[in-house]
């Protein structure tokens, strides 16, 4: 099974992601690719860090099962690893924005997509400036949010509030496993 993590910048996604993986075995995520430079304080391995070069030329070697375009960097999902095994019995996780779980609900139909979200935009931009984003891109992140909700509501995604970061794990663990007994 697929599952797409969708969500604003400063939602919490990445730590609910963290949490739902480290939960179960079954759950393996996909590492990104990405232009965007790494920020301070960020782990080394969050992304792998290319330059637009790479990145376009792994795009016309067919090497992303999706990719996309976000606040003027690119983002991907390189092809699963066919050599890694057990990969068949795992579930797995695309922490990507919405215009990647549309392609990934093209391709896939069955992927099971869910939208995390803050509980309210002021919320949102703390967070944001927390992690120590710059105020003007702060500002374009949020109105982008904006576009992100309306998209992933078309998508049919499921949402999810990051209120309570133990309630919305336990949230999608549950919805997990109701998929997984569907598929099984
Ligand atoms: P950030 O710069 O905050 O790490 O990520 C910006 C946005 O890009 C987030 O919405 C994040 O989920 C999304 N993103 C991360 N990796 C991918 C990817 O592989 N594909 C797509 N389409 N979006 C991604």
């Amino acid at each position: 099974m697929i599952i797409v993590i969708s969500g604003p910048g400063g939602v919490g996604k990445g730590t609910i992601v963290k949490r739902l993986i480290a939960s179960d075995p079954r759950l393996e995520l996909s590492r990104s690719w990405t232009t965007r430079p790494r920020r301070p304080g960020e782990a080394a391995d969050a992304y792998h860090f290319v330059d637009r070069e790479t990145f376009e030329r792994h795009i016309d070697n067919g090497g992303f099962l999706e990719w996309a375009e976000f606040l003027g960097n690119l983002y991907g999902t390189p092809l699963p690893d066919p050599t890694n095994r057990g990969a068949d019995d795992r579930d797995l996780v695309l922490e990507i924005d919405v215009q990647g779980a549309r392609q990934i609900k093209e391709r896939f139909p069955d992927a099971l997509l869910f939208f995390v979200d803050a509980p309210s935009v002021e919320e949102q931009r703390q967070r944001l400036l927390a992690r120590g984003d710059d105020p003007a891109h702060v500002q374009k992140r949020i109105e982008k949010a904006t576009e992100e909700r309306e998209a992933s509501c078309d998508l049919g995604a499921i949402l999810v509030i990051n209120d309570d970061l133990e309630a919305a794990v336990a949230q999608l663990r549950a919805l997990i496993d109701a998929a997984r007994c569907k598929s099984e």
